[in-house]
């Protein structure tokens, strides 16, 4: 019925991208795990929720109200109502997701969503636990990293693209600081299945990724 293919991995790898490449290629729906917990973040802050208060944090997990939208350049996120596209990238929601990301509680109230996105022929899943938690019976599992100065190195080019400035040493202590939290969290920390590809892009393009995901799938 429905083929799952995991990526998993630390931010700036280019989980995301080469998701959506690996999705479109294959006809597959796409999951963007890490978007549920922007959003989660995002709500969170719009609604003066401590990171300390785990009910409510789970209470808005639960009852997130959000609509992924097909766009011309991939999706629109909607909240309430609201496109929060863009809102959802900021550096400070990024922060706040990783924090929200290391309550149990909220983890558990994702967990039925996000396996609702399986549906056939496919599904592509990016994310942190996909291989592990979410879909630990995935055909297809890959764990993509790259060193932390590659990772904030492409974060920087994409946010000077966008016209906002940052600095490159703020970036990479993020950067770390982020893979700290994932890796040390008490609840699906940030680790390859141990059925995963582990493939390493710090000296590969897009192209020789996708490439070299698409030769091991096998399609
Ligand atoms: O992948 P992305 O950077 O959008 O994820 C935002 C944050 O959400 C990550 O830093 C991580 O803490 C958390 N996350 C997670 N599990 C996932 C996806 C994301 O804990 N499956």
């Amino acid at each position: 019925n429905s083929t799952i293919v995991t990526v998993d991995g630390p931010s700036g790898a280019g989980k995301g991208t080469l998701s959506q490449l690996l999705a479109q290629r294959l006809g597959y729906r796409l999951l963007d795990s890490g978007a549920l917990y922007r959003l989660v973040a995002l709500a969170s802050i719009n609604k003066a929720i401590s990171v300390e208060n785990a009910s409510a944090l789970r209470d808005c997990a639960s009852t997130l109200d959000v609509e992924f939208a097909p766009a011309d350049d991939g999706v629109t996120v909607i909240l309430e109502g609201q496109d929060v596209t863009a809102a959802i990238r900021q550096e400070h929601v990024s922060m706040r997701a990783s924090e929200v990301a290391a309550v149990d509680a909220v983890r558990t109230a994702l967990l039925q969503r996000q396996r609702d996105f399986a549906v056939a022929p496919g599904l592509v899943a990016d994310g942190r636990d996909m291989g592990t938690t979410v879909f630990p019976a995935a055909q297809h599992k890959f764990y993509l990293t790259a060193s932390a100065e590659a990772r904030a190195q492409r974060r920087y080019q994409q946010l000077l693209g966008r016209g906002e400035s940052v600095d490159l040493a703020a970036l990479v202590a993020d950067i770390q600081a982020r893979d700290q939290r994932d890796q040390s969290r008490a609840t699906s920390p940030l680790r390859p299945a141990q059925d995963a590809h582990i493939v390493d892009s710090t000296e590969m393009s897009i192209a020789q990724v996708l490439e070299h995901m698409i030769d091991i799938i096998g399609v």
